[in-house]
């Protein structure tokens, strides 16, 4: 890739991710503009340099992402000719940007291998004069004190003392800080007088561990492990006051305490992974008491529309749609293709037998509307012909990316990434194909008016979109897909008349709201955030945890369904806290007013696990918890301590929706 393209892609990057965002320093908007991130990240991610994401570099360390590179430097009101003291070198990138913007920079870095590989890519990179020194940083560079500015690009439980007094009077000092780590406040300590200092929190922010004097001490990782707990018993204790038990998930008065949401236009219920037997069953037992008492019509789940109108169908008595492909027959296809889905199917289609007027039968849809999956799978197949070495990569980046986390340390694997650009045109054009036939044997078939209302190049579009951008970041390819399924629930609802009332199934990290999660601060929506906005108090948002157990998963994009170990949460999470509490199952209720004391001690930033079609426990801290605060996410908590895989049907069962029965008649269905 030429330096052109860099510039270009530099030019976007700022564009997209920096401007829209709230950076309105002209100063940092031009430096950011100007320096070459390629040259600060290794040599097989210079593709990604200009991604919304921190990337790895050396000594497992990582460079910020360009946005809280940003921030930061606004937040430090730096000018022409400022002497500002960075600590934590890493790459040299956000040095490079101090440089730019004609400030007088000392950076430290406690690796002396970073420093050196820095001060290679800064003479690269055409940067002179920076002061470059190893070191523990917490303490300092007191002979070239006192600075303008101090930035500190790693986290510390708090600020640093001899930093704060190496500041100017009216000095500044910027620093993700925060007892726990994994989340941090980004903090602006102004210094206002000899003795004086001023702190605002600029808003939550990950960082990698600041370890010195006046940082975190340096331990291994089962010390870290077992010095958190400390931090639980309290929370734990309110969370067991607080806990409404649940009786056993095929228990039918598991649904009575969701009463309680029943006033509600749209029900969102979610699920900690992919592949538990007991969260289908729970939300099928919420769902049908919904229906049967609360006249709720909708079930809208997170699968694609012609998969999931082939249960529309069954359920409603219809015959069957003309389609090649059996439902849910791609990866991941046990998501849905169960025994715990095929039970509720069953029920829906009994309730609906006995509901005269078809207005009030309930219908069933999927809200992934561009065929998400099997999209993905025409992709492979192509890349795997024209050009095995992007297929892996690229199999590589689906699986890998679990698209709430940008996982830096996943992109690893990547390496050797000659580029998508060469042969992402091609690929854009087997997914048109691919969905133009869908979509016009769909439109064919489609019985429901509004169905051939949709504009079918819209939605084309947009998975071109979809693909181009999921190629170019995870943040906007989210927000491009939550958007659709937002808007085809919009859709069902408006064809099902202005009462309509939908339960929604989906994973956690599209229900619970975005905007109480690390996701929101990437700027990422969801489905919850959306159903939010749009409706208020009638948007009930329920998440769903586990802590232990087994679980349905593979362990890469397109490999076969494993039943895998789910370890004990770990210590820092929601669900070693709600773990704690012994009980087997039982909900919280986290709406404003009804538990604040709870709401107060849970609100802080923690990790919280989840777990996809591709699950990697053995590097489950990394690739499967995010930061989140629970009350701000979920309006429920439904918790079940000890969870199973779900029970895939067996493969050679009839396809769906040909047989009259979904689940194929090869295949007793279970009744538990
Ligand atoms: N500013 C960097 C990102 C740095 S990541 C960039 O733009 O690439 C944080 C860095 O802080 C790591 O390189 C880590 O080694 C360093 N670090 C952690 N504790 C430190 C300390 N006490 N003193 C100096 N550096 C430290």
């Amino acid at each position: 890739m030429g330096s052109t393209d860099f510039a270009e892609k530099r030019r976007v990057m700022v564009e997209r991710d920096i401007v829209p965002r709230g950076i309105d320093d002209a100063g940092v908007i031009a430096a950011l503009g100007r320096v070459p991130r390629e040259l600060f990240v290794p040599d097989y991610l210079a593709e990604l340099a200009y991604d919304d994401s921190p990337l790895p570099i050396e000594q497992g360390q990582t460079i910020s992402q360009p946005f809280v590179v940003a921030l930061m430097m606004q937040a430090a009101e730096l000018v022409p000719g400022a002497k500002v003291l960075e600590i934590g070198t890493g790459s040299g990138y956000s040095a490079a940007t101090l440089a730019a913007m004609e400030c007088e920079v000392y950076s430290i870095d406690r690796h002396a291998a970073l420093v050196e590989a820095a001060r290679t890519r800064l003479e690269r990179a055409g940067c002179a004069g920076i002061h470059l020194r190893a070191g523990d940083g917490t303490l300092g560079w007191p002979e070239a004190a006192p600075f303008d500015a101090v930035i500190v690009t790693a986290g510390g439980p708090r600020l640093p003392e001899p930093l704060s007094r190496q500041l100017k009077i009216g000095g500044r000092m910027i620093m993700p800080a925060g007892a726990e780590a994994g989340g941090q406040h980004l903090i602006r300590q102004r210094r206002t007088g000899e003795d004086t200092f001023a702190e605002e929190d600029l808003g939550l922010v990950a960082f990698v561990p600041l370890i010195g004097a006046h940082g975190w001490p340096e331990t291994t990782r089962t010390e870290a492990r077992r010095r958190s707990p400390a931090l639980a018993p309290e929370a734990a204790g309110r969370i067991r006051d607080a806990a409404e038990p649940l009786p056993d998930v095929d228990d039918e008065r598991f649904g009575v305490l969701f009463d309680r949401i029943a006033d509600a236009r749209v029900v969102l219920l979610g699920e900690a992974t992919h592949g538990t037997s007991e969260f289908h069953r729970a939300r099928a037992r919420i769902t049908e008491r919904l229906i049967a008492r609360h006249g709720f019509t909708i079930v809208a789940v997170e699968a694609d529309w012609p998969d999931a109108e082939q249960i529309n169908r069954y359920v409603r008595n219809r015959p069957p749609g003309v389609s090649d492909d059996a439902a849910f027959s791609r990866f991941p296809a046990w998501m849905w293709r169960n025994e715990e889905v095929a039970t509720f199917v069953d029920w829906l289609r009994r309730h609906n037998d006995g509901v005269s007027e078809p207005q009030r039968r309930v219908g069933f849809y999927g809200l992934d509307l561009y065929g998400l999956n099997g999209s993905i799978a025409a992709v492979l197949d192509y890349l795997e012909k024209v050009d095995p070495q992007a297929a892996g990569i690229a199999r590589e980046r689906y699986g890998c990316l679990a698209p709430w986390r940008p996982a830096p340390e996943t992109y690893g694997h990547a390496a050797l990434a000659g580029g998508f650009d060469s042969c992402e045109n091609a690929v854009l054009e087997v997914l048109r194909n691919l969905l133009d036939r869908r979509l016009s044997r769909l439109a064919a078939t489609g019985d429901e008016g509004w169905l051939g209302a949709w504009q079918n190049a819209r939605l084309i579009a947009s998975a071109e979109e979809y693909y181009r951008t999921l190629y170019h970041g995870a943040t906007n390819s989210w927000n491009l897909r939550d958007r659709h399924m937002f808007e085809t629930l919009r859709s069902v609802m408006e064809a099902r008349g202005p009462e309509a009332k939908a339960v929604i199934w989906a994973h956690n990290t599209h229900v619970g709201d975005a905007a109480a999660t690390e996701m929101g601060r990437r700027g990422q929506v969801n489905l919850g955030t959306l159903c939010r906005e749009a409706f208020g108090t009638g948007a009930a948002l329920v998440g769903f945890g586990t802590d232990r157990g087994t679980v349905a998963a593979a362990s890469s994009w397109g490999g076969p369904m494993e039943v895998m170990e789910v370890p004990p949460a770990h210590p820092d999470s929601y669900e070693y806290l709600c773990a704690r509490t012994g009980k087997p199952r039982f909900l919280l209720d986290l709406r404003p007013g009804r538990n604040a004391a709870l709401a107060g001690d849970l609100k802080r930033f923690r990790p919280e696990r989840a777990i996809g079609a591709i699950y990697r426990p053995g590097a489950e801290r990394e690739n499967h918890y995010f930061q989140a605060s629970l009350p701000g996410q979920f309006d429920l908590y439904v918790w079940i301590d000890r969870t199973s895989a779900i029970r895939p049907l067996a493969p050679t069962a009839p396809p769906l929706g040909r047989t009259g029965s979904w689940a194929g008649t090869a295949t007793p269905t279970a009744h538990r």
